[in-house]
């Protein structure tokens, strides 16, 4: 049986500059998923494509070959415990702002899920 990976495009917001772009994240089990690539979007595009009511719950996690933030290139991302959208992260700082609505948070205990760190 093979089945279609379910794929969805995830807007995030770079911290550095709020600047747009999407990632494609692709779900391996349910709830785990996936982030292989990343592409700069416009804000346009995104409301368009409909790329902005794009939510997803789970554990993330990233390829080698994802290419980071396409704006700062910051290697990971972390998800928003209040709006629940996607800012990148440079994998360093523990305190962290959101791009989208501002909350501050830690991210203590979620660095797993969030796939930080390269281990092969
Ligand atoms: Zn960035
Ligand atoms: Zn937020």
């Amino acid at each position: 049986m093979e089945e279609k990976p379910n794929v969805v495009i995830i807007l995030a917001r770079c911290s550095q500059n709020h600047q747009l772009y999407g990632m494609r994240m692709e779900e391996k089990l349910t709830g785990q998923w996936m982030a292989d690539w990343a592409f700069i979007i416009k804000e346009t595009m995104a409301k368009k494509e409909g790329y902005d009511r794009t939510v997803i719950h789970g554990s993330f996690f990233t390829y080698q070959t994802f290419p980071g933030c396409p704006h700062c290139h910051a290697l990971n991302f972390f998800q928003c415990g209040s709006c629940k959208k996607v800012t990148c992260w440079n994998g360093e700082s523990r305190n962290v702002v959101c791009a989208w609505c501002g909350n501050e948070g830690k991210l203590e205990g979620t660095i797993e899920s969030l796939g930080a760190g390269d281990d092969r």
